[in-house]
Parts: structure tokens; C-alpha cells; sequence
């Protein structure tokens, strides 16, 4: 039986890519792509790269992402970036989040929550990223870190807003390394953070909500993760950079969907 969300694979480039470096990508790239269905694909380039993005994906089926925002609309805030600006750039998703965010720039549950909001407020869909540590995973401490990141990110969101969140589960430990979650392990995470969603809302809302996998996606694991009941496509880091594999990740999404 197929899933009942259409998967969604993101590309997370980090602070990787200039504006120039970004039109060559999407000239390999949207050939490559062409009208592929069944899947969303979005790209996330660093702000500089946003304009040369956007006009490239232009009526592609790809979609542009933001990796940050601030919550406030303007204001003295030097070196931040507000949703109003990001949608002046014809962006549509916005990861709030990340776990480089969450570990390097002190962001803490509140302030996430706050820019969740605020996406929702200015039209953007928010990709809320969640995951833990090895840490926490070794002292068995996964299922609290993944409920108080849900609870208090989408704390204020309603039924209608969290399907049109995506949420990202990365373990940290997974992010970069090499090191992949097993698919078991991944489902499992997958799972209970629906079954989260059903306390927050409801069965039909948490049945609705996509939740990616995120952690050393590459071409060659992504179809077994894929295939797994409650992953619904990838947030993708350094496998993203090259338009190859970055597709071969997308093409693996949507046949193990369509056999899952
Ligand atoms: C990420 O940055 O969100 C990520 C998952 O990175 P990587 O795929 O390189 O592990």
C-alpha cells in the first residue's frame, strides 16, 4: 500500500555554493530532473544564492528553501534575515532548526518555536528539524529529547498549520558523519514522533504531517530508508551538492514510494 503523503527530498547546502556556482548546479540539474512526479523537491542554497536560485528553478518543479530565518519582521538585527525578505525572493520553505543551528549559534526550543510562527504567519512552510545527540540516544533519553522538541516547536500551531509543516528527524550523531541511522532505527524514530503528533492533534493530522529523514542520505541507502511506512522523503547535506547524486537520491524516493 502507498503512503498517504507525497515524499519531499530536500537539499540543504550549507555554507557550500556561490551565486555562480548555484546557476551552474540548476543548469545540470533541471535537465537531469525534468518533470518528475510524485515527489517535491526543494533546495535550500545560502542566502547570497537565494535570487540566482529562484530564478532558475523558475516554473520547475523544484521549490527554493531559506536554512534560517529571524522571527521579527525588521529590525536591528545585524546579520539576520526576516520571512517578509525571503518571500520578496520567491521562497517557499524555510528550515527552522537544524541541529548546527541548535549546537553552534545557542538556538534554544523557544526561539525555534518563535520562528516556526512567525513562517506560518508570512506564508512560508517551516522544515522543523529535530533529532538527538548520541548522548541522549546512549542514556535512552531519544523518546524525551524528540517529544519536548515537537511539543515546544510547534507549541501555538495549529491542526491545519502542522500539515503544512515539514518536519525533519536528524540525529545529530548522523549528520556529516558517514554514519547512517539503520532503517529500523529511522522508522522507529519516524513512528514515535507520529504517534507524538496524534497526542498534539489528531490521527488525521499526524497522518498527514511528512517527516523527513535527514543523517548521511546517499544514493546507496536511500531507497531502503525510503521504503520504510513513516519516512516521507530526505533532508539532504553533502550528498546534495552534486546534482548527481542529488537526483539518484530523488529517483530512489519515488520508486521505493510507489513500491512501498
Ligand atoms: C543536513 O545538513 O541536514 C544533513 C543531513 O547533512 P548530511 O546529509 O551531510 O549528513
Amino acid at each position: 500500500m502507498s503512503k498517504p503523503r507525497k515524499p519531499i527530498v530536500a537539499a540543504n547546502w550549507k555554507m557550500f555554493k556561490t551565486p555562480s556556482e548555484t546557476a551552474d548546479f540548476f543548469r545540470t540539474f533541471l535537465p537531469v530532473l525534468g518533470t518528475l512526479d510524485g515527489v517535491d523537491v526543494v533546495i535550500a542554497p545560502p542566502f547570497p544564492c537565494l535570487p540566482a536560485a529562484s530564478e532558475h528553478a523558475g516554473k520547475s518543479i523544484v521549490r527554493i528553501a531559506a536554512q534560517n530565518m529571524h522571527p521579527e519582521a525588521s529590525g536591528a538585527f545585524t546579520g539576520e534575515v526576516s520571512a517578509i525578505m525571503l518571500r520578496e525572493l520567491y521562497v517557499t520553505y524555510v528550515i527552522i532548526g537544524h541541529s548546527e543551528r541548535r549546537t553552534l549559534f545557542g538556538e534554544s526550543d523557544a526561539f525555534i518555536n518563535r520562528k516556526v510562527l512567525t513562517a506560518h504567519a508570512s506564508n512560508l512552510r517551516p522544515i522543523l528539524c529535530i533529532g538527538e545527540t548520541l548522548e541522549e540516544r546512549d542514556a535512552g533519553h531519544i523518546h524525551d529529547v524528540l517529544r519536548r522538541q515537537l511539543t515546544a516547536g510547534l507549541a501555538g500551531i495549529n491542526a491545519e498549520q502542522a500539515i503544512e509543516t515539514v518536519l525533519a528527524y536528524e540525529p545529530v550523531w548522523a549528520i556529516g558523519t558517514g554514519r547512517t541511522a539503520t532503517a529500523a532505527q529511522a522508522q522507529e524514530a519516524h513512528a514515535f514522533i507520529r504517534s507524538v503528533l496524534e497526542s498534539l492533534y489528531d490521527a488525521a493530522t499526524a497522518r498527514r504531517i511528512r517527516i523527513q529523514y535527514g543523517g548521511s542520505v546517499k544514493p546507496n541507502n536511500a531507497a531502503e530508508l525510503s521504503a520504510q511506512a513513516d519516512v516521507d522523503g530526505f533532508l539532504v547535506g553533502g550528498a546534495s551538492l552534486e546534482s548527481g547524486s542529488f537526483y539518484e537520491i530523488i529517483r530512489a524516493t519515488v520508486h521505493s514510494s510507489l513500491e512501498g
